[in-house]
């Protein structure tokens, strides 16, 4: 059983003023603003908020103390959640607080700020430059201050007017079941004042959508899907609030030659016949340049070959992977008389050599 005056830190016969006064202290306490990422904040937080939207609640705490509980109180579903709010229900709670603690004189209250958005950006990069790294210029879109009006809003300069939809508040309270529900207020958006001239620049809501350039950092061994976070580069807060932050998302864009696999890098040759028979030297392209790898006697079509450290670089720092070039035996399309005429040769010394050999290793296959 939850102890509603517990959680609060108040006698059971505390008066309202007294209730108020230990929920606005343990509220600024553990609000989530103040403890961002803290999961045991957050919950003491909602029990705060559930114990005091009971307690405040004269016909509810009547409830509560007669019964221990707030089951039975129709209309809430019963059961423990009897009183389980929605982030949403609690903070508007937390916000009439706010209003009172900073004295928003006039009926003007003051809003809680506004951490900005957080903003993507998608940047393609080539193969090579996932691989060693680069620095790329961006421009991005983002919602900034409006120059001709100052971030007014308004076209004449004149002082915006208290909304009339909300008295200022920049919410609307309504009744819902047992609750007065608070919601921004659809004609001022929760500003609580209203521009009357609207500036034709920003049509009144004082920012503009302006392009911002910046330079990102990309860190050699990156590979699609892989996103980087620019602390305090999304969009700008509310009243001066911290700005959200810039996620880059990376997408590699995929070569003609090369393909990657984690770490290490795939590409294939063609060779002749005689080179795979005899041996010799190729000429692999690299990420960086060109490679020699030598092709041992009777290599065979599909066969692969390692060349070490020719890969990319974990994300992070480390050594490079390898490249691992498949060879395939490449048959001419056209060949002129004079090859004709020592292929039938070497055709007729040799006889089929590779019918003669699978057959014998089928009967094998069969009889063993
Ligand atoms: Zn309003
Ligand atoms: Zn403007």
């Amino acid at each position: 059983m939850k102890d509603y005056y517990n959680t609060l830190g108040v006698e059971r016969g505390a008066t309202p003023d007294e209730l108020k006064k230990a929920y606005r202290q343990m509220a600024l306490k553990y609000h989530p603003d103040r403890n961002s990422g803290d999961k045991g904040a957050e919950e003491k937080f909602k029990e705060i908020n559930e114990a005091y939207s009971c307690l405040s609640d004269a016909k509810k705490r009547a409830h509560y103390d007669r019964f221990g509980s707030m089951d039975g109180m129709s209309g809430m579903g019963g059961g423990a959640g009897a009183a389980d709010f929605g982030f949403g229900a609690f903070t508007d709670i937390f916000d009439d607080f706010l209003g009172d603690i900073f004295g928003g004189g006039g009926g003007q209250r003051r809003q809680r700020s506004m951490r900005g958005a957080d903003q993507r950006y998608d940047l393609e990069i080539t193969l090579m430059e996932a691989a060693f790294g680069t620095e790329k210029k961006i421009s991005i879109p983002r919602m900034e201050s409006c120059d001709k009006c100052s971030g007014s809003g308004s076209a004449s300069g004149r002082p915006p007017q208290t909304c009339q939809q909300c008295n200022g508040n920049g919410q609307v309270r309504f009744q819902q079941g047992f609750f007065a529900v608070s919601r921004t207020c659809p004609k001022c958006g929760g500003a609580g004042v209203v521009v009357t001239d609207p500036c034709g620049e920003c049509g009144g809501s004082g920012k503009v959508k302006k392009m911002r350039n910046l330079s990102v950092k990309v860190p050699p061994g990156i590979d699609t899907n892989t996103r980087l976070k620019m602390t305090s580069e999304g969009e700008s807060g509310e009243r001066g609030a911290p700005p959200g932050d810039l996620y880059i998302f990376i997408n590699v864009i995929e070569h003609p030659f090369f393909k990657r696999h984690e770490r290490d890098i795939y590409c294939e040759i063609p060779i002749s016949y005689p080179t795979a028979v005899l041996g010799g030297e190729l000429e692999v392209p690299t990420l960086k340049g060109v490679s020699k790898l030598k092709i041992p006697q009777a290599t065979q079509s599909g066969q692969q070959f390692k060349i070490r450290g020719e890969g990319v670089q974990r994300l992070g720092g480390g050594a490079r992977g390898d490249q691992i070039v498949r060879v395939y035996i490449d048959i001419p399309k056209k060949i002129t008389p004079r090859q004709r005429e020592i292929l039938e040769e070497y055709a007729s010394i040799s006889g089929d050599d590779v019918q003669k050999t699978f057959r014998e290793k089928l009967k094998e296959m069969f009889t063993g």
